[in-house]
């Protein structure tokens, strides 16, 4: 953009039908303060989608599988085990398509993601955080059984890496068509973020190296031991490499059928683990230095990617997933430091002029 000239817009010169045909499509973004100059890193900002994260991909995703396959009849309730954005992404395509929606959530996640998907329309039922993610699946299993609802098995469905195969490495795809891509850097959940972006890469891309991270405190993968799961493809019991971490929507304590395919297809060159305190604190100056607002997760990948690129090729370049927006986590770790009341800067400020001060009890 030329600082010179007044900026302006042209419109998308079309209007949409659906809010759900908003999603995808998101920019990839280049950072201009915080990445050393002989590299080109750029993020991927899934705020952008009308949800808000990543997983509005995989909701409209698995929604219109099952309406294809006759899995998911009109009116439908459909139920999701959900840490949080995947029952977002899930209540706003439910809400937009008019099926009821139920999610099942651990206590541990932030309060705002409960309360969104309730604006949204949905039921939450939580689960006790000492269950963990298992415990929350297997409620949403027995609430499916009870009531002959649809579960969406993001963890399980093939649907979940189709639809990244299908928007997300494809944009990755034609956005870098013209360019040099050496390294792509993300995190798992499910993992159809890496799975699907990883089909579309090794084809259309092989050179370019896929980075994947995990929680220092829960290396799943490093560990090299394999998860046991039943017939369905879910886990039988926690896998012994999982602690709690603070990277909401990462690494579950199991090790997902729908990241099976990127370990068995050797879909990552590396492994690289990260603190979430980092992550974190990576989280914070992109606030601050780019002005882009993203989550815990997207923090962490975003510490993966500058730790690359500290120690890449001049010339290098470099794209990092960021999944979702920092606004999901007000009432988390995230936002510890962030006061709600003046800070003694900010009092001295207001005093230094007469007008509209506080009293001190305001
Ligand atoms: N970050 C956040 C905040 C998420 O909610 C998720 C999805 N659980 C991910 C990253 C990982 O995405 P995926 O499930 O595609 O591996």
């Amino acid at each position: 953009m030329d600082s010179k000239s007044v900026r302006s817009t042209r419109g998308r010169g079309k209007v949409y039908s659906s809010i759900l045909d908003t999603i995808g499509d998101t920019p990839s973004v280049r950072i201009n303060t915080l990445a050393p100059e002989h590299v080109e890193l750029y993020v991927k900002v899934e705020s952008f989608n009308p949800g808000g994260s990543v997983k509005d991909r995989l909701a409209i995703g698995i929604i219109e599988d099952a309406e294809r396959s006759g899995a998911l009849l009109p009116g439908q309730t459909v139920i999701e085990a959900t840490s949080g954005n995947t029952g977002v992404g899930l209540a706003m395509v439910c809400a937009a398509k008019g099926y009821p929606f139920v999610a099942t959530m651990p206590t541990s996640v932030s309060i705002e993601r409960r309360k969104l998907m309730r604006f949204y329309g949905a039921n939450v039922i939580l689960t006790p955080k000492a269950e963990k993610a298992t415990g929350c699946y297997h409620k949403a299993v027995e609430l499916a059984d009870a009531n002959g609802w649809f579960l969406a098995q993001q963890f399980e469905t093939p649907a979940n890496a189709t639809i990244h195969e299908h928007t997300t490495a494809r944009e990755i795809i034609a956005d870098f068509s013209a360019k040099r891509l050496d390294y792509w850097v993300t995190g798992y959940g499910t993992g159809g973020t890496v799975a699907g972006v990883a089909r579309g890469l090794r084809a259309a891309r092989p050179d370019t190296k896929i980075l994947l991270s995990e929680p220092h405190s829960a290396q799943l993968l490093a560990s090299g031991e394999p998860q046991v799961r039943n017939d369905a493809g879910a886990p039988v019991s926690s896998h012994s490499a999982f602690t709690p971490h603070m990277i909401q929507g990462w690494t579950p304590d199991f090790i997902p059928q729908v990241l099976q395919e990127a370990i068995d297809e050797h879909f990552y060159d590396q492994l690289v683990p990260v603190d979430a305190e980092d992550g974190m604190q990576m989280a914070r100056e992109l606030a601050r230095k780019e002005g882009i607002l993203t989550g815990i997760s997207g923090g962490s990948t975003f510490a993966v990617a500058m730790q690359t690129a500290a120690d890449a090729a001049p010339g290098t370049v470099i794209l990092c997933m960021l999944p979702d927006t920092g606004e999901r986590y007000l009432s988390s770790p995230l936002f510890a430091d962030v006061e709600a009341q003046m800070n003694a800067t900010e009092l001295k400020l207001s005093r230094s002029t007469p007008g509209f001060q506080l009293s001190a009890e305001e």
